[in-house]
């Protein structure tokens, strides 16, 4: 079968690329914390002598403000490489482990060891932060790496190359752009490691792709992260918070509130104070949401359909719009919208949302939200609004979710001593900050003999052996 030359040339530069960083790869692996804390420095100096560059990329490819590339993209950068800098020394020292009393004359210690050639393909919402933020971690750990960032944000994925080509030699990280083609042309070569972000159903095509090779995975996917507001709830404070959470990027974040349940005493409350929150945020001088500097848009004509489909269709089955509603196709762009009324039978509660959309249902004992919650698949991040512990503890011990905030929202993400990720559908492994380098890691277990030996054990298998090892399952 002939194979198109464009196709031929992306794979053979694939090979190219991947070529000459496995030639580097034992190299890279020996580098000392220091050598890589100065790596890391030099990205760290780049970005913030790059800002207003990063601010108009996520600008041009859908409207972020400034302030979200500068929290959702920049800080969450530079906080990583601070944190990694000021910790990696500790990480890369062998672990010295105790010697259980059958191996005595043994020393033990764990030794990370870099995976060597790791593949990150990045996602479009977080365009900067999601490319680069891996890498942190795979540079600590001693890795080389091509990075694919997504195609669906071209003047970000522009940036990430730009930066990689200023900060680092190819042989050490290099970033192939492009689509899905790029992806599969990496995706068949032998790394060591895979590190994904995106949907669920690319996780999937990607751990069929790593098991031709054996390769491991990180898989930072997504789903519907479900947010519960319960009857002893701050309202006002919490229909603030969910609206930033869910309205900040346009809600096209992986840890966004999906939708929300809440309890029927405080429904109608939390409906008003809502409709405040985002007035406030969104409407401070009067004019309409479109006009406000602090809104994203939809990333593009597709995911707006998507979106405008989800509303269409809940609203013909039967459900009421509260707040918003509106949409402008040619700008990509949908308001602020509450939807209540809403079943499993509408698109809207089957997938994740991923845009501006934010579906309320009610409650009427915990238990109903808690059995809705295990009823679907677990989810990124799970958000209990409640002021008492019970009802918070009750929630997170019933049920199963990558990360879990009581009365917060997002922060798990740029808090580098809790392991962030998800939980089979929304995710396998976990990043941030130690466990991040653990990802990029073999954590390999060595052992020392000092003195002493095992071949007591050896045949031929004696009766004096056969008594010892009966001694030793009972006794050792
Ligand atoms: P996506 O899965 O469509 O794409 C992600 C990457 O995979 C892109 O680089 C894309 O080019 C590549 N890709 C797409 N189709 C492919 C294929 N068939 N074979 C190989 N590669 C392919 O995801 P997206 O639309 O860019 O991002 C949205 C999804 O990502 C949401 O589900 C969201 O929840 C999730 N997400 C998760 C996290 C997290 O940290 N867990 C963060 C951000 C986004």
């Amino acid at each position: 079968m002939d194979v198109p030359l464009v196709k031929q040339d992306i794979q053979q530069e694939a090979r190219r690329l991947f070529e000459k960083q496995r030639q580097f790869a034992s190299r890279m692996a020996q580098t000392t914390a220091s050598e890589r804390i100065e790596r890391l420095n030099r990205l760290y100096n780049y970005l913030l002598s790059h800002l207003e560059e990063a601010q108009e990329a996520t600008y041009r490819d859908f409207r972020k403000p400034a302030a979200e590339t500068m929290l959702g993209e920049i800080y969450v950068l530079t906080s990583e490489i601070k944190y990694t800098s000021k910790h990696l020394r500790r990480w890369m020292k062998p672990q010295k482990v105790p010697t259980p009393l059958g191996a005595i004359g043994t020393s033990s210690y764990i030794q990370y060891e870099a995976k060597g050639n790791a593949l990150i393909i990045s996602p479009w919402n977080y365009p900067i932060n999601l490319a680069l933020k891996p890498l942190i971690s795979a540079i600590a750990a001693g890795c080389v790496a091509i990075i694919k960032p997504s195609e669906l944000t071209p003047h970000s994925s522009a940036f990430v190359r730009k930066v990689v080509e200023a900060v680092f030699p190819p042989e050490e990280v290099a970033v192939m752009e492009g689509g899905m083609d790029v992806s599969q042309a990496l995706l068949a070569l032998p790394f060591n490691h895979i590190f994904f972000t995106g949907s669920p159903q690319v996780g999937k095509i990607v751990m069929k792709a790593a098991a031709e090779h054996l390769a491991s995975v990180t898989l930072e996917l997504g789903g519907k992260s479900p947010t519960i507001v319960d009857e002893t709830a701050d309202i006002a404070a919490t229909a603030q918070k969910i609206a930033w959470g869910k309205f900040l990027n346009n809600g096209q974040t992986c840890i966004a509130p999906d939708y929300v349940m809440v309890h029927s005493g405080v429904k109608s409350r939390f409906i008003d104070e809502f409709r405040k929150a985002v007035a406030s945020m969104y409407n401070q001088d009067g004019k309409p949401t479109e006009d406000s500097d602090s809104y994203a848009r939809i990333v593009n004509d597709r995911h707006f359909q998507r979106l405008k489909s989800y509303l269409d269709d809940a609203i013909n089955k039967g459900a009421s719009v509260e707040l918003g509603g509106k949409t402008i196709a040619a700008d990509n762009f949908i308001e602020p919208t509450l939807i209540t009324g809403v079943n499993d039978s509408m698109m809207l509660m089957q997938e994740e949302i991923f845009g501006p959309l934010l579906p309320v249902m009610e409650y009427h004992d915990l238990r109903e939200a808690v059995n809705y919650i295990n009823a679907h698949e677990k989810p990124l991040a799970l958000y209990v609004h409640s002021r008492s512990d019970r009802n918070a503890d009750y929630v997170l011990s019933s049920t199963s979710a990558g990360n879990a905030l009581v009365n917060e929202l997002l922060f798990q993400f740029g808090n580098p001593e809790i392991p962030f990720g998800g939980v089979n559908n929304s995710g396998i492994g976990k990043s941030n900050g130690y466990f991040g380098f653990q990802e990029f890691s073999n954590a390999k277990g060595v052992m020392k003999r000092k003195f002493g030996t095992t071949r007591f054990l050896y045949p031929p298998y004696t009766d004096k052996i056969k008594k010892l090892l009966n001694f030793m399952v009972r006794y050792l």
